[in-house]
């Protein structure tokens, strides 16, 4: 019997929808992709993404195998609680407004281990999850929530125009020097009126470039390419064709990153540094998220 061509994936070299997820091979121009524990790495060149691996694991050795922790084990776990409340609110929102409980193809789009996947399996019928991170989709693949994995390049990313009704997109793009390049990735492969939830720290605010400005070993150690306000992401969004619906600041602290992970632990510091910073300092919060639509009609 035939292998079944998944529906939302297009293949890297010929483009045509002919991936045969579970072979890990183009039906159409024959390429066979390697797979490492059943996830295929659906990239045009592996060695040159394994030389970008190389080269992030030399400037941050950590970065490429640190655990990330989930919800219950994190010292922020009051803080990612009231992310995570603000997100399904969206989604609850978003998918009722289009007459759906379920997304019918849903994209983690840099899942990293996977910590997310659990509470955003409910919101879809087809979830799926890349990264480019081959340890972290192993561990994410263990959560065992029955999403579709893939190791994918965001600029060139495995997935047919329009293929997704929803993309999760969350503290990645400050990763990204292509920022733009990555946003318009996202806006290709969202279907028309497509939603995009994207996350990322607003670093680029004054209380937290203060953080930094505190403790340089912190900034000359980051991992984070792109320092965002409110304004510079979403105007990066919309040049790459989103349409910026939403914009919500969630999560205040000390502006010393040691302090912060020291306190806020506790769900009354949590609590109030959330009440007091949203009254006085609404623009200074640690997270963005954006929620952006793409256009209703596609421009490819
Ligand atoms: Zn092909």
């Amino acid at each position: 019997m035939p292998g079944r061509t998944d529906p939302a994936l297009r293949c890297p070299h010929c483009h045509s929808a002919s991936i045969l997820i579970d072979e890990s091979r183009c039906e159409a121009c024959g390429t066979s992709f390697p797979a490492v524990d059943g996830i295929p790495v659906l990239v045009r060149n592996p060695e040159s993404l394994a030389a970008d691996i190389d080269a992030a694991l030399r400037s941050n050795p950590a970065w490429y195998a640190q655990v990330q922790p989930p919800e219950l084990s994190s010292p922020w776990r009051h803080h990612l609680r009231k992310r995570r409340l603000y997100v399904e609110q969206v989604l609850k929102r978003e998918l009722a407004l289009r007459g759906r409980a379920k997304a019918l193809r849903f994209l983690d789009l840099g899942c990293g281990d996977g910590t997310n996947l659990p509470w955003l399996a409910p919101f879809a019928e087809r979830l799926y999850a890349s990264d480019y991170n081959m340890l972290r989709l192993t561990r994410a693949k263990n959560r065992n929530t029955g999403a579709t994995l893939l190791l994918g390049d965001i600029l060139d990313f495995p997935a047919l125009d329009g293929a997704f009704d929803v993309v999760f997109f969350n503290h990645v793009i400050e990763h990204i020097p292509n920022d733009v390049g990555a946003l318009k990735s996202v806006a290709r492969i969202l279907a028309p009126g497509g939603l995009v939830i994207l996350g990322t720290p607003n670093e680029g605010a004054w209380w937290w470039q203060l953080a930094y400005r505190r403790a340089p070993q912190v900034r000359a150690s980051t991992d984070h390419v792109h320092f965002y306000t409110a304004d510079t992401i979403a105007s990066k969004m919309t040049a790459a064709g989103l349409e910026v619906i939403e914009i919500e600041h969630i999560g205040w602290g000390p502006p010393d990153w040691h302090l912060d992970g020291r306190i806020r632990k506790y769900k009354i510091v949590d609590d109030a540094f959330e009440f007091i910073g949203r009254r006085l300092m609404p623009r200074q919060a640690s997270s963005l998220y954006l929620v952006g639509i793409a256009p209703a009609e596609t421009k490819h």
